[in-house]
Formats: structure tokens, C-alpha cells, sequence
């Protein structure tokens, strides 16, 4: 029976108050609990849900913020007040969840049909361990003489003076100093001479301080730090695309609006697409503001991520640096957020709860009506629209900062000046590298492919190493001794025999990754001194700190390294990269494969010649006549785009039109496939919609789970989720089969 249902006198004599809790599970929406007391929303509690206890968010009544086609169907159904379960206890220190962050935690559900709880979940990572959280609490002298009434004995007088010498204290701290027993500290409290207070007084945060060491702009970098300074001086929603080529100062320009924000006394949040470049950048943070930022990332250890959190909520840390989960820390007064390097796919979180990072930063700005700096070299497509269409300001370095230029790119044709057979450093490129040893210089080879083979095949039967789990080849990784899955983690030993006709000795790796590369190198250049810099080795900031601090004390003469070296890293004295295959990201021929692998080329080419002397790039290309290199090779990033442009625009594809993907997967291969149909039957219909597929996904299998996919494609001006959201309540819940989806896709595997 529904609450408005029961007469009103029977409704007047439940004591009580009905609440609205978050838990972090995958319900539609919030859950009925009962309280004695009236908790304001964003206050945290344990509630009981069936046998367990969770940490839950008290929550809003109709997320009223969120757009009309955003909001979820229902909210689920209403329970008579009576069968309520009562919240087991609040959180009371732990500081409650703004309002903002709670409307930033529907709208991340609501746009990617996400259950909202979930994405509470991301954000009570921290204090959701509440116990932990519980502070010290001591006892300090009231102030004001002692009342006359007070009998002081000795073991009395004992503690006020440990008080005085030691200050506050908790009952054994001062038991311990004053030899008295807590029964007489519990009498001198009670006797109105001490009272409670907190212990761990946590200490401000230090201040940053925007005056500390400004660089001497240039006119270009002044003109654009006054634009940004103005943005954030406006304290209204705004979006500026800083765009410039690598190395002409953009952290420089964009930190003057990051001074700014500090001078309001307002927070500032900068989203990094790798956690591994926090090192530099906090490096470069504390010379310009004389102080460390928060970090936040994944690898801190509890207690620093207690502090940290606390302090942001209290708004002590005024400034945190971290990767795309920061976006769900409790600002208290957050005024700035920058996406640095915002064409990074690595943006996209692609597990669990599905957002983009980049996107969700400037949905949680305009909450808070703060300010968005998106910074890049080489800005996405749905940036520069967006730019395009006036809805984002735009600022431009065009020149590299100093005396340094632009590094010169050249293209090799591998079918004219390949290897030999087994290797793959043309002998123009190891020319290269020689000579900059020579002069002293660094170089770095670049493939973004980790181990040392990505396929291993038998020369006998033509069997080749799968994964049981995945459609995808075992990939060799010789240093470690496996082979292993990059989409599963299943991993095994190396093996002598091929699996499937027997024969010895018969497996042969297949293509270069990294490490191979580094065996070549190794041999071609034997007195070089090489550094590997991949991603599954130098895992933490610590390692990526140590190999950064190696590079730029010169004890390295070649880097060989994955997408991470592609990175936003300042070697001054790198001056030639060498791509290994620049090819490689063009295959698989998704919506952005073009698009991605000239911004990572480009990227990768910027780390040369960013000091004095100038740089070089050689790219190894079978594929010279390809728009990206052409691109590359005229350094004519503009007209690239215009290209890709036309060919979006007329299909809707994104960013012209709004996609989402669907994807079905079950243990059985028919199942998934069934289901994928039946939707297919049932698709959204209408002018401006359309839905392609189903087909099997690329990886068709998945950790034993077979994959089919459809896309939802709509004009710009149809909203994708209530379509999506009518599609899906109504498909049929299959045994094992399970629907995904993705909004705004960026993998298409
Ligand atoms: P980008 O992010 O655009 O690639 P950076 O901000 O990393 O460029 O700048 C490249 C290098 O030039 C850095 O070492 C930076 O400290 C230096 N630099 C840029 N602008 C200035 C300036 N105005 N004064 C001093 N050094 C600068
Ligand atoms: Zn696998």
C-alpha cells in the first residue's frame, strides 16, 4: 500500500521521518529507509540493506536539474512508512556530499543510462571505509578560571598541569602524562573544567601562492593567459579551448588562470589523461606556486586518500591534480577545471560506470558555474565543433616557446628502405640514431604495442596461439616468460611444442612489440644506453619518476616505449623520434582511427627538439600516400580535419550526430545473438534514427562471453537516452545474456 493511502491520523502517529538513500548498488534510484532525526541530503549513513550494512548518501527528492529527456522513467515504487527500515547510524563526521556533486552524480546515471548508485559508488570510495574516518577526539582547559566550587586534589591538579605544559590531550595521553586515572578526567570534565574537542586538528593544506615565481610571458602567451584569467574572473559557466603546438608553454599559460582561481579563494581541479605524468607536473606546479598539489589517483594509500578527501570537502586543498575519477571529489568551492591533452581517449572510462571525462569535467563545472580549460595540441573533433558553433572560446599558441622550433617530419617508405627480414628499424632511421649519439644527443623509438610479439604462429600447421577466453592472439611477452591475453587476464608459460600439431620448435613470433625492438636495438647499437619506458612496467608514478629523472640527466641514450612516451614529457634534449610503424593505429578502420592515430603521431613528434637544438621525426610507413601522413608530413593539422569533417557530416556520425552503442553478450554464442535480433526487431524508429547492426562485435568473444553490437545513431537534436531507455526497458531479460551501453562510444571492439 502506497504512503498517501493510509488515513492521515495513522500517518501523524509514525515517529519519524521518511528518507531518500543512495546506496551504492544498481538500483534505478534511492531506497525509502526511516530516521528519528531530519537529515539534510548529502549527510552519510549506514543503512541496512537485506543481511548488510552499506554507507549510503541521503538523496534528493525529483533530480528536478536534470533535463526532462535525461530522467529516469521512476524512481521506484513507494513502501508504506510502517515496513521502512530505520538508518543505522550517521556519518556524523564525515562531511556531507555538496549539492552539486549529488546533481553531477544523477546527470553522469542519467546520461549514460548508468544506475545512479554506482556512480555514488565511485564518489564514496573514500568514505565509505567510515570507521576509519571516526576522528580523536581529547580534552582541552575550558576557558575561564576554574569555578570555586572545584575540589583540587592532587592527582587533579596534575592534569591541568599536563594540559598546560603538553596542551590538549586524549584520556590516555594525559592519563599517561599525569599519572591520574581517567575516572579523574572524566570528574573534571563533569565538574565543567574541560571539555571535548577534536585531536587530529588536521593542518591546513598550505597555501599556494599565485604570486610565487609567474614566468615572463610572451606577447602570444600573455594575450592568451589574460583570455583565460578573464574566464574564470567572470565566475559564470565558460569553455575555452586552449589549443597550441607541443611545447609553446600551455601548462605556463593556463596556470595564470589556475593563479586566478587561487586569488578567489576558489578550487581548481586539472584532469591528466595518464596518472604517470602526475610526477612532472606537480614538479612544475610547486616551482611556479611554491607548494605540492593534492594528487589524486588510484595508487594512493588510505590515509592519504582520507586527507585528501577531507580537505578538498573542507576546502582546505585548493588545488588537486588527478586522473578522470577526481571529477566525483566533494569540492567545496570549485571555481576551475582543466583537461589537459582533452583528445586523449584515455579519457573514456570504459569499465563499470561508462563517462567521459572530458564531457563529465565540463558538466561539472557548469553545476558549480565554474570555469573549463581544455588544453591540447591536437583537439578532438567534438572540441573543435564545438568551437565551431560558438559554444566554446578559443585561444591559439602558434609558436614554441624560446628559440626551440617545430620539429621537421620525415616519411620513410618501408617498401623502398625496410629491414632485412626479422627486423623492422630501417637502416635510415638506425642511421639517424647513431649520429645523434654521436653528437651527443637523445633519440627515442616509438610502437605502441607492448611484449615482444603479437602473435606467435607455427610454421608447421599454421596453428596459431589464442586466447581460450577472448578472439584475440596470445601476445608473447619474452622478459616476463608468458604469453598473455591484453583483453582477458588470463596469462600462460611459454611454450616449445605448438598445441595443436605437436611439432618442436615450430612457433615463430610474429611482428615486433616493444621489447623486440629493444632486442634489435640492442644488438644494432650495442654501446647505447636504452630505456624502456612501457606502460605494464613502469607502472606507478614512482618508477615513470625514476626513468624521467634518468632521461633528463642524460644517462640514457635511446628510449624505446609505448604510447607512454607519447606523452606530454619535456626532454630538452631528445632530438630524434623514430615511429616505428605509423601505421599501425589505421587498421580496424573505426569512426576515429584516422582522427586518434594523427594525434598521437603528432604528440609523439612533439617530444623532439623541444629544447635548443632542433628535432626530428622519421615515421616508418607503408602507407605514405595516407591523408595522416600527409598530414604529418605537411605539419597541416587544419585541413586534416576539414577532411574528416566531410566525411562525418553527411551519415550524422559523431560529432554531427549522437551514437550510442549497444552491446549484448551471454556465455552462448546463440543466446547473445538471438537477443541482439530481437532488440534489432524492436529498434527505435523515426526520421533522424537509426540503428546498424546487430553484428558480431570485433572481439566477438570476451572472457568467455560472446558479443554482438547495434548503434544507435540520431540527428544532433534527438536525445539518445529516452529513445534508448524505451528500447531497453522493454527488451526481454534472457537468462545470461546482459545489455550494455555505451553512450558516445569511443571503442568500437
Ligand atoms: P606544452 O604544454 O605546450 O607542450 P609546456 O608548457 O610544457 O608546453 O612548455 C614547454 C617548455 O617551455 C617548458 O619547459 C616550459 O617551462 C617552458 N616555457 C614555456 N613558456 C615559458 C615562459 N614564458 N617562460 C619560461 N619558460 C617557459
Ligand atoms: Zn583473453
Amino acid at each position: 500500500m502506497a504512503e498517501n493511502s493510509l488515513p492521515p491520523h495513522s500517518r501523524r502517529m509514525e515517529a519519524g521521518h521518511r528518507l531518500s538513500v543512495l546506496v551504492p548498488r544498481p538500483f534505478d534510484g534511492p531506497l525509502d529507509y526511516r530516521s528519528d532525526r531530519l537529515l539534510v541530503p548529502g549527510t552519510l549513513v549506514r543503512v541496512p540493506l537485506g543481511r548488510q550494512e552499506l554507507t549510503g548518501c541521503v538523496w534528493d527528492g525529483e533530480p528536478a536539474h536534470l533535463p526532462v529527456d535525461f530522467r529516469p522513467v521512476s524512481r521506484g515504487k513507494t513502501f508504506a512508512f510502517a515496513k521502512l527500515r530505520p538508518i543505522s547510524a550517521v556519518l556524523e563526521h564525515v562531511p556531507p556530499l555538496p549539492d552539486d556533486l549529488r546533481q553531477f552524480i544523477d546527470w553522469v546515471a542519467a546520461y549514460g543510462l548508468s544506475a545512479p548508485g554506482m556512480v555514488l559508488a565511485i564518489a564514496l570510495r573514500v568514505p565509505a571505509q567510515a570507521g576509519s574516518m571516526k576522528p580523536l577526539m581529547g580534552w582541552m582547559r575550558k576557558p575561564g578560571p576554574l569555578p570555586d566550587t572545584l575540589r583540587l586534589t592532587p592527582a587533579r591538579r596534575a592534569v591541568l598541569e599536563a594540559l598546560e605544559q603538553g596542551g590538549p590531550g586524549t584520556t590516555a595521553m594525559l592519563a599517561a602524562q599525569s599519572g591520574a586515572s581517567a575516572a579523574v578526567i572524566r570528574g573534571l570534565a563533569n565538574a565543567g573544567v574541560l571539555e571535548e574537542c577534536l585531536m587530529e586538528v588536521p593542518s591546513p593544506a598550505g597555501q599556494a601562492d599565485p604570486d610565487h615565481a609567474p614566468p615572463t610571458l610572451s606577447a602570444e602567451q600573455a594575450e592568451a593567459a589574460e583570455a583565460l584569467v578573464a574566464g574564470v574572473e567572470e565566475r559564470t559557466f565558460n569553455v575555452t579551448l586552449l589549443e597550441g603546438v607541443t611545447g609553446s608553454g600551455k601548462t605556463e599559460v593556463y596556470f595564470e588562470a589556475v593563479a586566478a582561481c587561487l586569488r578567489q579563494g576558489r578550487q581548481v581541479l586539472v584532469l591528466l589523461p595518464e596518472i604517470v605524468l602526475t610526477a612532472q607536473w606537480t614538479d612544475r606546479f610547486e616551482r611556479r606556486f611554491g607548494i605540492r598539489p593534492a594528487v589524486w589517483h588510484s595508487e594512493l594509500g588510505q590515509k592519504t586518500r582520507r586527507e585528501t578527501w577531507c580537505a578538498i570537502a573542507e576546502g582546505r586543498q585548493q588545488v588537486v591534480v588527478g586522473a578522470r575519477s577526481a571529477l566525483f571529489l566533494p569540492f567545496a568551492r570549485l571555481g576551475l577545471v582543466v583537461v589537459d591533452e582533452e583528445h586523449e581517449n584515455t579519457y573514456k572510462q570504459e569499465e563499470g560506470v561508462l563517462y567521459h571525462g572530458r564531457d563529465m569535467a565540463i558538466v561539472r563545472a557548469r553545476l558549480v558555474q565554474g570555469a573549463v580549460i581544455l588544453v591540447s595540441a591536437t583537439p578532438s573533433m567534438e572540441t573543435l565543433v564545438n568551437v565551431q558553433k560558438g559554444r566554446f572560446r578559443h585561444e591559439v599558441l602558434e609558436a614554441r616557446h624560446g628559440t626551440a622550433q617545430m620539429p621537421e617530419i620525415t616519411l620513410i617508405d618501408m617498401k623502398e628502405h625496410g629491414p632485412e627480414r626479422g627486423q623492422f628499424l630501417s637502416p635510415l632511421l638506425c642511421e639517424s640514431i647513431e649520429e645523434r649519439m654521436k653528437a651527443g644527443e637523445q633519440s627515442m623509438l616509438f610502437l605502441n604495442r607492448r611484449g615482444y610479439a603479437p602473435m606467435t604462429l607455427c610454421r608447421a600447421c599454421g596453428h596459431r596461439l589464442q586466447c581460450p577466453h577472448c578472439s584475440a592472439w596470445m601476445v608473447e611477452h619474452r622478459r616476463r616468460r608468458i604469453l598473455a591475453c591484453h583483453h582477458c587476464e588470463y596469462t600462460q608459460p611459454l611454450v616449445s611444442a605448438c598445441p595443436s600439431c605437436g611439432a618442436q620448435d615450430s612457433l615463430v613470433p610474429i611482428g615486433p612489440g616493444v621489447e623486440r625492438i629493444h632486442e634489435e636495438a640492442q644488438a644494432r647499437f650495442p654501446d647505447a644506453r636504452l630505456l624502456s619506458m612501457v606502460s605494464d612496467t613502469l607502472t606507478s608514478p614512482t618508477a615513470m619518476e625514476e626513468a624521467v629523472r634518468k632521461i633528463a640527466s642524460r644517462e640514457v641514450d635511446l628510449i624505446i616505449g609505448t604510447q607512454v612516451v607519447a606523452k606530454g614529457w619535456h626532454f630538452p634534449d631528445l632530438t630524434l623520434v623514430g615511429v616505428v610503424d605509423a601505421d599501425l593505429g589505421l587498421g580496424g578502420g573505426d569512426l576515429r582511427a584516422a582522427e586518434r592515430t594523427m594525434q598521437l603521431l603528432h604528440q609523439v613528434a612533439g617530444r623532439a627538439g623541444r629544447g635548443t637544438k632542433p628535432g626530428q621525426v622519421m615515421l616508418q610507413s607503408y602507407a605514405g600516400d595516407h591523408p595522416v601522413m600527409k598530414a604529418l608530413l605537411a605539419n597541416d593539422f587544419i585541413s586534416f580535419m576539414e577532411q574528416e569533417a566531410a566525411q562525418r557530416r553527411p551519415g550524422f556520425w559523431p560529432p554531427y550526430g549522437r551514437l550510442a552503442a549497444v552491446i549484448v553478450s551471454a556465455p552462448k554464442e546463440r543466446q547473445a545473438e538471438e537477443l541482439a535480433r530481437l532488440l534489432a526487431m524492436h529498434a527505435p524508429r523515426g526520421e533522424g534514427i537509426q540503428v546498424l547492426g546487430p553484428a558480431p562485435a570485433p572481439l566477438a568473444l570476451l572472457r568467455d562471453r560472446y558479443r554482438y553490437r547495434l548503434l544507435l545513431r540520431t540527428r544532433r537534436d534527438i536525445a539518445l537516452q529516452p529513445l534508448l531507455r524505451r528500447w531497453l526497458d522493454g527488451a526481454p531479460r534472457k537468462n545470461d545474456a546482459r545489455i550494455d551501453v555505451d553512450v558516445d562510444p569511443v571503442s568500437f571492439m
